[in-house]
C-alpha cells in the first residue's frame, strides 16, 4: 500500500565517517575547555563560549562561516578542529495529520558504525510536541515494545541527544532570524517544538549522563530555553536514577506503569524485578517540587485481557493514592510478531470512565502519525527494513486494530 500524501524531502549531506569532534552537547566549561586546547587565550574565552552559544542554541546555525561576528581567523581556527553540523537525515515523512518523522543516522563514535535512530513530532493546537530518542535500541525487554526487541546498540552522546530537537527546529523553520541582533534569545511563545518527550527509543535513565547534559542545554535560559516544565522525561522505573532525575535535572517525570500488581509488571516491564513497585512509588512520592500543578504523568498501555479489566483500574487508583498524578492510557500499537492486542475501544473507555471518576485526567493517547508508523514503540522499527510483504501484513494489521481515518 502507498501512501500518496507522504512527502519524501530532499536528504541532507551524507555522514562523514570520521567526524570532527562537535561542539554541540558540550557544557559551557567543556567548550571553553576544547578552545583553550585549542589556544584561545584565558581572557577570551567566557566570550567566545557566549558567543557560540548563542549562535548554536539561540539561532541555530550549522556552519562556523555564519557566525559574522567571530573574527575571520577564528572562523578558520573552529573549521579546522570542530563541527556544529546536524547529523544526516536518511527520510523526512509527513503524515495525513502533519506528525513528521525522521529517520536521522549518526557518524561512529570511536570504534563501531554510523548509527540510525529516529525523532518525531507531533503538531497540535497550540503547541508541538517533539520525542526524542535517548539510545540505540534498548537493553530492556518489555515484552509489547517493539523497541525492546531489539538489542542496545549504543547509548547516544548529548550531541547526538541535542541534535534531535536543532535538526526538528531547523526542518519546521523554528529558529529566530538570523540577521536578528546578537544576544536575541528564544521567545517563550509561539514556538514550534514547545514541549519536549524523551519517549523515543531506549531507556534514558541508562543514559543519564548524557541525557542530563542534553536536557540541561536544552533548558539553558540563554540558549534553547525550554521550560523544565515543558520537558518530561519517561522512563520504565529505574528508580535509583529518578532520585538522581529530581535532584539533577529537575523534569518533568513519567513513568511507563502498566500494571498494578508486581507479578503481572514482572512479566511486561521486566526491570519491576529489580525495582518493584512499592519501591517505584516511594521514588515517585519524593519526586522533588510535585503539586497539583506539577503532576507525575503514569503511562499504561491498554493490552486486551491483560491489564485492562475494571479491578485493574481500582489497583491503579489505589496505588497512586497521594501522587499528584496523571493517567495517560495508550492504545497499544501492534508490530509485526507481537502477541498482545490492544484493549477493545469501549474497554478502554469504561477503563477511562472509572478513573475519571476517581478524580483523576486520563487522557486516552490518540495514535498520531498512523500512516507513518510513528506511534510508541515503533520507533526504527520500519527503518529494520521491513521486507515488502511484512510491511503489508503490518499495515493490514494495524488498520484492523484501528480503523480508518
Ligand atoms: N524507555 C522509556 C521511554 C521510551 S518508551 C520508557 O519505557 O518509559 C515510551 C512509551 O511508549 C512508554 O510508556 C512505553 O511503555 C510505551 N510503549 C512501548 N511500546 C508500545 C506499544 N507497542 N504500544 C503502546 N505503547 C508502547
Ligand atoms: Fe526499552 Fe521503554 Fe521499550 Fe521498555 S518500553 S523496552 S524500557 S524502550
Amino acid at each position: 500500500m502507498t501512501h500518496p500524501k507522504l512527502k519524501p524531502m530532499p536528504l541532507s549531506q551524507p555522514v562523514e565517517l570520521s567526524p570532527k569532534p562537535s561542539l554541540i552537547g558540550l557544557t559551557r566549561e567543556e567548550m571553553g575547555a576544547a578552545l583553550k586546547e585549542k589556544g584561545v587565550a584565558d581572557k577570551q574565552i567566557k566570550m567566545r563560549v557566549s558567543q557560540l552559544w548563542n549562535w548554536i542554541y539561540v539561532r541555530g546555525v550549522s556552519d562556523f562561516d555564519a557566525m559574522v561576528n567571530v573574527s575571520k581567523d577564528m572562523r578558520e581556527m573552529l573549521k579546522t578542529h570542530f563541527t556544529v553540523a546536524r547529523p544526516e537525515i536518511v527520510e523526512e515523512q509527513v503524515s495525513n495529520d502533519g506528525t513528521r518523522k525522521w529517520l536521522l543516522r549518526f557518524p561512529p563514535r570511536g570504534a563501531g558504525r554510523p548509527v540510525e535512530i529516529e525523532a518525531v513530532y507531533i503538531p497540535e493546537e497550540g503547541r508541538g510536541t517533539l520525542c526524542i530518542s535517548s539510545q540505540v535500541g534498548c537493553s530492556l525487554t518489555c515484552s509489547f515494545c517493539h523497541t525492546g526487541t531489539q538489542r542496545l546498540v549504543r547509548n547516544l552522546t548529548a550531541e547526538e541527544i541535542l541534535s534531535q530537537l536543532l535538526l526538528a527546529r531547523d526542518r519546521l523553520g523554528d529558529f529566530p532570524d538570523r540577521e536578528a541582533p546578537q544576544g536575541t534569545v528564544m521567545p517563550a511563545e509561539g514556538r514550534k517544538v514547545s514541549n519536549v518527550v524523551m519517549m523515543g527509543m531506549g531507556e534514558p535513565l541508562y543514559n543519564f549522563d548524557s541525557v542530563k547534559t542534553a536536557l540541561l542545554i536544552a533548558s539553558d535560559g540563554d540558549g534553547l530555553s525550554l521550560s523544565k516544565r515543558r520537558i518530561t522525561l519517561s522512563t520504565s522505573g529505574v528508580v535509583p536514577e529518578i532520585y538522581r532525575t529530581g535532584d539533577e535535572i529537575g523534569v518533568m517525570l513519567a513513568i511507563s506503569l502498566h500494571a498494578v500488581r508486581d507479578d503481572l509488571r514482572d512479566m511486561l516491564v521486566p526491570i519491576n524485578k529489580k525495582y518493584p513497585l512499592k519501591e517505584l512509588m516511594d521514588a515517585c512520592r519524593a519526586y522533588p517540587g510535585l503539586s497539583n500543578a506539577r503532576r507525575i504523568t503514569f503511562e499504561y498501555v491498554m493490552l486486551k485481557g491483560v491489564n485492562d479489566s475494571l479491578e485493574d483500574a481500582k489497583g491503579l487508583i489505589q496505588l497512586l493514592k497521594g501522587i499528584p498524578a496523571k493517567i495517560n492510557l495508550i492504545p497499544f500499537n501492534p508490530w509485526p510478531g507481537t502477541n498482545y492486542q490492544c484493549s477493545e475501544w469501549e474497554q478502554i473507555e469504561k477503563f477511562a470512565d472509572f478513573i475519571n471518576s476517581a478524580g483523576y485526567a486520563s487522557p486516552i493517547r490518540t495514535p498520531r502519525g498512523r500512516d507513518i508508523l510513528a506511534a510508541c514503540g515503533q520507533l526504527k522499527s520500519e527503518s529494520e527494513r521491513m521486507r515488502k510483504t511484512e510491511r503489508l501484513a503490518f499495515e493490514a494489521m494495524m488498520i484492523a486494530n484501528h480503523g480508518e481515518d
